[in-house]
């Protein structure tokens, strides 16, 4: 290894250490059996510095962008990489996405869980899928708004090859700790309430909420999965 990669390799170790000693002493204060899963989002870096994260540790990796996602699969396809797919998917993406990812994070509409569902059939797979809430009710943010979920449950439900596992959400970037608190809490109120009608097939067990800024907070309030990104690459330019 050159010495600049061993740097990052090290720095990257150092890092992860870091977010996941964080990540435990939330579940522990929150009193959480096991704690939440850490999906590493890539998007600032290049491939030969996501590919030595996994050297590092982290196997579940994430992209907002389906092109980037795409490239950064393919290079790291040697690897035992699971992909996120957190940002918004349009539809005439669909095809080349599912079969690289583990999980979709940011299904928003009925008309892209049809497409996903047809194409998962098409590919004979099953996609799994979280439906993107945006409980901030900010304009700029992509995600259903809290009151369309439960009407779009019944016929997501009966989509073939389609599994919805839980919620996803991003906090407003400018609320303070106490508006983020409220958000993922909404987050998770939402689901304590669709849980107890929830359509068979329909799970609603995770729930992807917290970044780099408020994953602790996330945690408290019930998380099962996070999203950092840029904690982990602190130091690496
Ligand atoms: C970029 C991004 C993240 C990670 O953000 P950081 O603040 O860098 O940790 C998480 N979720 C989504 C949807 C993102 O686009």
């Amino acid at each position: 290894m050159a010495t600049q990669d061993a740097q990052i390799a090290s720095r990257l170790g150092e890092n992860l250490a870091a977010v996941r000693d964080r990540v435990a002493a939330a579940a522990a204060l929150a009193g959480l059996r096991q704690p939440p899963r850490i999906v590493g989002v890539t998007k600032y870096v290049e491939p030969a510095v996501a590919r030595l994260l996994v050297h590092a540790g982290l196997q579940e990796l994430g992209e907002s962008r389906p092109q980037e996602l795409w490239r950064k699969a393919e290079a790291l396809r040697d690897l035992p990489v699971s992909w996120h797919l957190i940002g918004h998917l349009q539809r005439n993406k669909v095809r080349r996405t599912l079969p690289l990812v583990a999980c979709i994070h940011s299904a928003d509409s009925l008309r892209l869980l049809e497409e996903i569902s047809r194409e998962a059939a098409a590919q004979d797979r099953t996609a799994q899928v979280l439906l993107e809430v945006n409980v901030s009710g900010d304009a700029t943010k992509t995600g259903l708004p809290p009151d369309a979920v439960e009407p779009l449950l019944p016929a997501a439900a009966q989509l073939p090859r389609l599994s919805i596992i839980g919620l996803m959400t991003m906090a407003s970037l400018e609320g303070s700790p106490d508006r983020t608190r409220r958000e993922f809490a909404g987050l998770r109120e939402l689901r304590d309430r669709l849980a107890v009608n929830c359509p068979p097939n329909v799970s609603l067990n995770e729930m992807s909420m917290g970044m780099s800024g408020d994953y602790e907070i996330a945690i408290e309030e019930g998380a099962t999965i996070v999203r950092i990104g840029s904690a982990l690459f602190e130091g690496i330019s």
